[in-house]
């Protein structure tokens, strides 16, 4: 049986209670959206999802949280790359968390301005993937004013595997596989001791990587953090691939929250996605994690990657976690050959109806929230869907026209200019041949000027005429 802890009830009951005061403060959050915001509906859809109930800041995490990368670099998340607040060891820690990028970032998210870095939010909220949506994560972390209640560290890239739409930034295996040298970041000792002062005010600090645990750097600030912040939420993400007496000592002593990839339940397909990962030995280490997570009261998720490479495997993932208890978190993959986005519209509709008849059982609270989460990942290829849809039905031949309708057409263009309507009446098919038209070819007779086809029917031999007449029955463009 589970156990569920004090601090996790506390927390569920703060959230209601903000969500409550969000409720009655922002009942008509129309009034305080940026006039100018152009989606201004799916906003607040969107707002009414968050947890934490609707706000005008669509985002905290300028404030409450700061991310470091593996160059030195603060963003105030690890999606936002390019609004940058400061970069170690040019910049301090102090001077980076007490500068002004950090409150000028916050106000330009409290006025729904996405433009500073923050387009991967834009766009999971305007695709109707609520549940995906990076900002959301900062909605119930505590506001400490200018303090940090999260530091999410990605400081090293050292990694034991190849995942197939990874690349040599995030692991050095790949790195080197590519002859590229190690990259050597910059967090020293003097780090170490900047950042002491802050943890113990953090409520949670993220572990990303490469791979957490063969990271040195980090079993440091798990010690710092263990020793001078206990309770203080350590979450991270790892590949599975390691679970030992001193992994276990660590996830004993610390509140660690451990997230685990999974892109397959299948040995061959996951060997051939998670490069040098054994299938076995990973799913043996889930269940380890399980094990000591539950015993302590806290929760492990799954983060799984949908791409072109898995996606009919995703309804399974969803049920081998329900089966498990275990939340489930979808990633969205941008990677050329990867993202299911970038498939043709055939196949998105195949993706799409195999998802919504995917029958997934859901009594539990965990169950119910993971097919939340499938169903929020679907509305996101429906949104591709629609996308391709839509560029197809603009060049889909769908209109049934004949000859005559096209004479029609072009004679409301020659302004009742005789001898050009005599021309035309000379080469025109008169066999009223059906055939069919898109829309971008109706735009393009729509846009062809006047002049230019009075001028080709009192100019040009009937010939070339007729030959421009077949050209566009055929392709759409009248042609040379
Ligand atoms: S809006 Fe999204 S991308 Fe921007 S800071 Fe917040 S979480 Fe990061």
């Amino acid at each position: 049986m589970k156990k569920y802890k004090i601090s996790n009830i506390k927390w569920y009951l703060s959230v209601s209670f903000r969500k409550l005061r969000n409720q009655i403060r922002f009942n008509n959050l129309n009034k305080h959206i940026s006039e100018g915001f152009v989606n201004k509906d799916i906003l607040i859809k969107y707002n009414k999802s968050r947890v934490t109930g609707p706000e005008p800041c669509v985002c905290h995490a300028p404030l409450r949280s700061l991310y470091f990368d593996i160059h030195g670099k603060a963003t105030a998340c690890c999606f936002n790359r390019t609004y940058i607040l400061g970069q170690y060891p040019y910049n301090g820690i102090s001077e980076i968390i007490n500068g002004e990028n950090r409150t000028f970032l916050q106000n330009q998210l409290c006025r729904q301005n996405f433009m500073y870095g923050c387009q991967h939010c834009h766009k999971l909220i305007d695709a109707g993937n609520f549940e995906g949506v990076e900002a959301r994560l900062y909605d119930n972390l505590k506001n400490q004013k200018n303090v940090p209640s999260e530091i999410v560290f990605e400081l090293d890239n050292t990694c034991n595997l190849e995942c197939i739409m990874c690349h040599g930034e995030f692991s050095s295996s790949i790195a080197k596989k590519q002859g590229l040298s190690k990259i050597q970041h910059p967090y020293d000792d003097e780090f170490i001791s900047q950042i002491k002062n802050y943890i113990p005010y953090l409520k949670v600090a993220k572990f990303l990587g490469g791979e957490p645990f063969l990271i040195n750097i980090y079993y440091k600030l798990w010690d710092l953090i263990i020793d001078l912040n206990p309770k203080c939420k350590i979450i991270l993400q790892t590949n599975g691939t390691i679970f030992n007496e001193k992994v276990k000592d660590y996830l004993n002593r610390g509140n660690f929250y451990i997230g685990i990839s999974v892109d397959s339940l299948d040995k061959r397909n996951f060997e051939h996605i998670r490069k040098n990962a054994i299938f076995e030995t990973v799913m043996n280490n889930i269940d380890e994690f399980i094990k000591v997570s539950n015993k302590k009261g806290n929760f492990v998720n799954i983060s799984v990657c949908p791409m072109q490479q898995n996606w009919k495997e995703i309804p399974d993932i969803v049920k081998f976690c329900n089966a498990r208890n275990v939340f489930i978190y979808f990633n969205t993959v941008y990677t050329e050959g990867f993202a299911i986005s970038e498939l043709p519209e055939e196949k998105l509709f195949e993706i799409l109806t195999y998802y919504k008849t995917s029958k997934i059982a859901a009594k539990s609270y965990i169950a119910k929230r993971n097919s939340r989460f499938f169903r929020n990942f679907i509305s996101n290829v429906e949104s591709w869907y629609n996308v391709k849809e839509i560029e197809s039905r603009f060049t889909r031949k769908r209109h049934l026209w004949n000859y005559n309708k096209l004479r029609e057409a072009l004679i409301l263009k020659l302004n009742e200019d005789e001898s050009a309507i005599k021309v035309l009446d000379e080469v025109i098919d008169k066999s009223n041949t059906e055939f069919y038209l898109s829309d971008e070819n109706v735009q393009t007779l729509d846009n062809t000027k006047s002049e230019d086809i009075i001028n080709a029917l009192k100019t040009e031999s009937k010939d070339k005429i007729r030959h421009r007449m077949l050209s566009f029955v055929e392709k759409g463009k009248f042609g040379e």
